[in-house]
């Protein structure tokens, strides 16, 4: 099918950030993209309107059970010009995944990249030239029926807003230092933990302010039964250099199956990388450190592609991690990721 959207252009269009400066998330292009649920018709009325504020009902569903859901990725312009999306169709995928267990209507993915790709095209002067910058694209999905019984809305909207971003932490690609949570948890099986909802965020900032507090930018999740298998770093999933082999926690329902983890695990497998998928327990980090096996740790997520670790502190014990350097692997992730992403090298997926 194909899709098209009426636009209504801005008549005030704003001045565009200098891509030197760029934050993450603090800037937003001149449109936005907007589209209604209703069960007669369906997901309807798609269309392109200027970026602004939104009237909602106080009593909306979402203000007060939280029935929402957003993704995130990222487009970029290749060397020619071209304007690239770094595979959108695994966030239609996983947007459905997550409407499923939020009981929100699913989207047809193509409705989804279509609006996507419409809205990028119109904002595309927006996409910012540097080194680690990209236009970030939030789509998002939200409750609007004015009522306050406790069951699934009936009316929703769907929204994309783009932001010109510049590297997510302001270190680059240096290292940051990590806390192990060990009292508060993000995400437990049969929770939410595998769906992008905003209750899963909301409920990580207190553990990720007391981090902060400590002097540690990010935190490193364990399970939150036992309170000993890793799960994810910050809003991230984690990965590992164990001797040879890299490893990341293996999906288990709590886990958000990022879409950079899943290029990151093919990547290794072309490249003939020792590559595992499964439990790893703080335990056995701390026994591969102490042996001198842990060589590197990383994140991954569309944010920063890469994020290495430096520093590990779990019950007052520091690790230092690869003498506080970025190490061969999580480099080399990085360099071909972004090289793909903005077409400077070729797709192997
Ligand atoms: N885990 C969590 C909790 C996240 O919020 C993200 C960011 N979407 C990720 C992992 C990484 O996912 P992706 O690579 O798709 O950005």
């Amino acid at each position: 099918m194909n899709y098209e959207f009426p636009i209504t252009k801005t008549t005030n269009p704003k001045q565009k950030p200098d891509p030197k400066g760029l934050r993450f998330g603090t800037e937003f292009t001149d449109h936005m993209f907007v589209m209604d649920y209703n069960p007669e018709d369906g997901w309807n009325n798609g269309r392109i309107v200027p970026y602004g504020p939104i009237e909602l009902d106080p009593a909306a569903v979402v203000l007060h059970y939280g029935q929402e859901m957003f993704e995130g990725l990222k487009a970029y312009k290749t060397p020619e010009g071209r304007v690239q999306l770094f595979r959108p169709y695994m966030n239609a995928q996983r947007t459905n995944n997550t409407n499923d267990r939020l009981c929100i209507p699913t989207i047809d993915e193509e409705l989804f990249v279509a609006a996507i790709k419409a809205l990028v095209k119109l904002d595309q002067d927006w996409i910012p030239e540097g080194e680690g910058t990209a236009l970030y694209i939030r789509p998002f999905i939200f409750a609007d029926e004015p009522f306050l019984g406790v069951r699934r809305s009936t009316t929703y909207k769907f929204m994309i807003i783009l932001s010109p971003v510049g590297p997510y932490f302001e270190s680059g690609l240096a290292p940051t230092k990590m806390y192990v949570e060990d009292v508060y948890v993000r995400a437990v099986k049969g929770g939410t933990g595998e769906a992008k909802c905003g209750g899963n965020y909301g409920a990580s900032l207190k553990a990720q302010e007391i981090a902060h507090e400590k002097g540690y930018e990010q935190i490193l999740w364990l399970d939150g039964i036992e309170k000993k298998y890793i799960e994810e770093i910050g809003a991230a999933n984690a990965f590992f250099v164990i001797g040879d082999e890299v490893v990341t926690s293996e999906l288990n329902g709590s886990i958000l199956p990022g879409i950079t983890r899943n290029s990151i695990i093919a990547l290794c497998k072309k490249k003939g990388i020792k590559v595992s998928e499964r439990k790893i327990s703080i335990d056995e980090l701390e026994e591969a450190y102490r042996a001198g096996q842990l060589k590197e740790m990383f994140a991954s997520g569309t944010a920063a592609i890469v994020s290495p670790v430096g520093e590990l502190l779990y019950k007052g014990e520091r690790m230092i991690i690869n003498d506080n350097q970025i190490g061969p692997v999580a480099q080399e992730m990085y360099d071909t990721i972004y090289g793909i992403q903005t077409g400077k090298i070729e797709d192997f997926m």
